[in-house]
């Protein structure tokens, strides 16, 4: 098989992490997210800081996640995508908070980012893979001769889709939906495998 299917994972197989975080704990203010602060380094700072604030070590955090599952349907989709593509991750979260529900998608080929942590379990720090991750894959995809069909739900997923073969948004917010018409839309699982098997056709 040349071809790779690329996917998003928050809001495409798992919930998004920090507003779930918030949620559960109660801390309003980690409800911030990248529409709030575009410069993410400038969240994601404020988002430490905060998690220091209140004592949330990455146990704690990692508790909370490991209690909020895949999406429904998510995990018979994965499987069945695995069994038509070479299926890869590419996320912008972070291995430490993505590893409780890796467990139970299977462990999937995951490439994201990593946390700096000390011994007491204080999350000190961040550390990007590279800038742009998700598109620098997929065109180290292309290199090694491979075709990409790539899926995801917001902003961050945009480079990814336009650098792939063949793009596709999930179930996204309306306004990306606007500012990217060139992208057919699957809205839950069902249309996105159809999806992806009309861009396999195409790409045939
Ligand atoms: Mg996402």
């Amino acid at each position: 098989m040349s071809l790779i299917a690329c996917l998003d994972l928050e809001g495409v197989l798992i919930p998004e992490i920090w507003i779930n975080v918030a949620e559960r704990t109660g801390i309003d203010a980690l409800l911030a997210t990248t529409r709030d602060i575009p410069d993410y380094d400038v969240l994601m700072k404020q988002r430490l800081r905060i998690c220091e604030e209140n004592g949330l070590t990455i146990s704690d955090i990692q508790e909370v996640i490991d209690s909020l599952g895949p999406l429904e349907g998510a995990k018979e989709f994965l499987d069945w995508l695995k069994s038509e593509f070479q299926v890869v991750i590419l996320s912008d979260t972070f291995y430490e908070f993505a590893h409780p529900l890796m467990r139970q998608l299977d462990f999937p080929t995951l490439f994201c980012h990593k946390l700096g942590i000390d011994e007491s379990g204080k999350i000190t720090d961040y550390h990007l893979r590279m800038p742009d991750q998700k598109r620098e894959a997929v065109k180290r995809f292309h290199e090694l001769q491979f075709k990409v069909i790539a899926t995801g739900d917001s902003y961050n997923d945009t480079t990814m889709l336009g650098e792939a073969d063949r793009g596709i948004l999930f179930s996204p917010p309306q306004n990306v939906i606007d500012e990217f018409p060139q992208f057919p839309v699957a809205l839950d699982y069902t249309a996105l495998k159809a999806a992806f098997l009309a861009a396999r056709e195409a790409l045939s």
